[in-house]
């Protein structure tokens, strides 16, 4: 079995899900598992619809004419969806009487994308020879917690997603399963957070114990730079999921952060392909290692970061200094990514300059504090790294021949990752030249 997880891109419309239908169809020796994004846009016009509605407008008209163009398109009866658009107008209007969002109704709102994009998709397989089948993905065993806009799965989901799988899903049928929705126990539906459909995907391969999870998308897989900055970005064939999981985070907008986690536990490959190039081998993302792999894997980044630094003479020789402004930084919520020290000063970065303002008062105490917004995360990843000598010398040098002051720069014992704070205006310089350094010219 495998799960392939379509994203937004790959059925926006009657000429992608054909493609879509396609790559299904050549793979179903393999009993694919589909699980599918709302259409590209959707979820963005539901709670924008939503957000309009509470301040009192009622308009439903953008999100359902989307929805209904795709339908048309792929020939479906207009009674296969119409009930849900009276429930997402009966919805918005509740809101607009209200004035009132709350984290689940928004949840219940944006939910509507995939459940109609797996209904529209299913029907479209069916009639082109696909034995489909859509399916919410609450009635696979995909019961969450109430944590609204971030649900993860109850304990025991697992074997409650074999069994209900088991019992549904029959003999030969393509499920078409949605993507980032769940519901709770008390049968509110919630959703695992935008973008979430990869993290559904992996969960149900991990639960079902597929053999691979398979993301497919609008690149030929994970790219040693976002192709739409580095237009000489090139595929990277494999990957260790601790690559991954950093480049995740650090915005390779390929992949959820969370994404991986589930896979790595039960140690089930990842897949990242292109729908739009299906013969394209993509990336597989496992735990293998290659000897031969390359110093540096990859280059990503972080904009809008915000640097803190506390300079202060008392650190000078002090016991528990850095745990005491970590504590105070701690009870604010304040999320710290990079940090570096020296004698008399420590510099840290976060990403919300809001959590961080209403900590500074108790941080002052401590020493003088500098705020300076505009920063960005540069990080270059590879498993090579801790083993190479002279990347570190690489990259600085690449760094001064773009012009970029480098500000921080941490780089932890036997790293995969090697981090840089600079200004956000210079990112583009930064990782145009970086790339030319690291992966163009001949080593
Ligand atoms: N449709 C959801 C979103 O736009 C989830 C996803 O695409 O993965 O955030
Ligand atoms: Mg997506």
């Amino acid at each position: 079995m495998i799960v392939m997880k379509f994203g937004g891109s790959s059925v926006e419309s009657r000429a992608q899900i054909e493609k879509v239908l396609h790559i299904v169809r050549a793979r179903l020796d393999r009993r694919p598992v589909v699980v599918s994004s709302a259409h590209k846009g959707m979820t963005d016009a539901l709670i924008n619809a939503a957000r309009l509605a509470a301040t009192g407008r009622f308009d439903p008209s953008v999100p359902v004419s989307k929805q209904r163009a795709v339908a048309e398109s792929l020939g479906c009866a207009p009674d296969l969806l119409a009930p849900f658009y009276e429930e997402i107008a009966d919805l918005l209007r509740g809101i607009s009487l209200v004035k009132e969002l709350s984290p689940r109704s928004l949840d219940y709102i944006a939910s509507f994308g995939e459940r109609l994009a797996v209904r529209c998709i299913a029907d479209f397989f069916a009639r082109s020879g696909v034995p489909a089948r859509a399916y919410d993905v609450w009635d696979l065993g995909f019961i969450t917690d109430a944590s609204f806009g971030r649900a993860r799965p109850l304990p025991g989901f697992d074997a409650r997603v074999k069994a209900m799988f088991a019992e549904r899903v029959p003999e030969g049928v393509v499920p078409i399963v949605t993507g980032f929705v769940g519901r709770n126990e008390a049968g509110e539906i919630t959703t695992v957070g935008r973008n979430g459909s990869d993290l559904t995907a992996t969960l149900l391969a991990a639960g079902l114990g597929a053999e691979e999870a398979q993301i497919w998308s609008d690149t030929d897989g994970v790219m040693t730079a976002d192709p739409s900055v580095v237009k000489t970005a090139r595929n990277i064939p494999t990957m260790r999921f601790d690559e991954a999981a950093e480049l995740a985070f650090f915005g390779s907008r390929v992949l959820h952060p969370s994404t991986l986690l589930p896979a790595m536990e039960k140690g089930i490959p990842v897949r990242v392909l292109n729908t739009n190039r299906p013969d394209h081998p993509g990336t597989v993302i496992d735990f293998n290692t290659d000897a031969a792999s390359p110093p540096v894997t990859s280059i990503a980044y972080r904009e809008r970061q915000v640097v803190l630094k506390i300079s202060s003479t008392r650190m000078f020789g002090e016991v528990g200094f850095l745990a005491q402004v970590l504590a105070v930084l701690a009870r604010h919520e304040v999320v710290i990514d990079v940090i570096t020290t020296s004698e008399v000063s420590v510099s840290m970065t976060t990403d919300d300059l809001g959590k961080l303002s209403r900590a500074l008062p108790e941080l002052e105490r401590f020493g003088g504090c500098e705020v300076l917004p505009n920063r960005t995360t540069l990080v270059i990843v590879g498993q090579g790294l801790p083993n190479r000598k002279g990347v570190a010398a690489q990259v600085l040098d690449a760094m001064a021949e773009a012009g970029v002051n480098v500000e921080m720069l941490s780089y932890a014992m036997g790293s995969i990752n090697l981090s840089m704070v600079i200004e956000d205006a210079s990112v583009a310089a930064a990782v145009a030249v970086l790339h030319r350094s690291l992966f163009e010219r001949a080593r």
